[in-house]
């Protein structure tokens, strides 16, 4: 039951954002920066878990994957980090002259349809490619190419607020591994310090112990952490 709450409320704010991105003509996104500067630095970013569109829907790609294949397809522990790490390289991009790849960025792309802004063919493959791609893996494009939530993590980086394990009434089931979409180890940590996390709750949710929690950084626990 709570299960099933945290996620539906997750899908109402993202769906009523949208609805205010399309109702404002995407003003909205443009006028609450200092807005999400705040949240990303009290909780990291959970605009993405959220409140962001393109969030949505490689979620809704990723509900339909679970319904027709049962299960959900990961890069190797290695890789992931490798591109995972990619991610925050992206942003040197325009100084090497690369700006252009923006102009195909879907996270920029949607938000151009929803504020009736033209969009390219080429941007549109993109689009579509990474929501066809979310009903394989959880979140294609956040956990490896998105701009955007690389710099609102960054702007986490010291958040108050993150998930919490705890060790005495963990059992190391590896549920909340499996589960979580931005593919963060968190059955061997005592607190998820990881600035990829998007404050989902799918882990939290899931534990069948209720040993995560979130509440306020441990600041012993940015040292030593297992
Ligand atoms: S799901 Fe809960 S019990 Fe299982 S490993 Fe994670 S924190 Fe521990
Ligand atoms: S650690 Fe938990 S809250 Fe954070 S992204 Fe993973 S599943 Fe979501």
């Amino acid at each position: 039951m709570f299960k099933k709450k945290i996620k539906a409320i997750r899908y109402l704010s993202r769906i009523l954002f949208l609805v205010v991105i399309v109702a404002t003509a995407g003003l909205v996104q443009f006028h609450i920066s200092l807005g999400l500067l705040i949240l990303a630095i009290v909780s990291g970013a959970s605009f993405c878990g959220w409140l962001c569109p393109f969030g949505l829907l490689q979620d809704i790609g990723g509900e339909i994957g679970k319904k027709l294949l049962k299960k959900r397809y990961r890069l190797p522990v290695k890789y992931q980090k490798f591109f995972q790490y990619f991610r925050y390289s992206l942003f040197t991009l325009p100084s090497l002259g690369l700006g252009i790849v923006f102009i195909y960025d879907p996270q920029i792309s949607l938000l151009s349809l929803l504020s009736n802004i033209y969009v390219s063919i080429g941007a549109w493959m993109v689009l579509i490619i990474f929501v066809i791609l979310s009903i394989f893996i959880d979140r294609p494009f956040c956990n490896y190419f998105c701009i955007e939530g690389s710099l609102i993590s960054l702007q986490g980086i010291l958040r108050i607020f993150r998930i919490k394990r705890d060790k005495n009434t963990c059992i190391s089931c590896g549920a909340c591994d499996r589960v979580c979409p931005m593919n963060i180890e968190i059955s061997n940590k005592k607190q998820v310090n990881s600035i990829n996390c998007i404050n989902c709750f799918e882990c939290l949710e899931l534990c069948p112990k209720k040993s995560l929690s979130f509440g306020l950084l441990k600041l012993k626990n940015l040292f030593s952490n297992k």
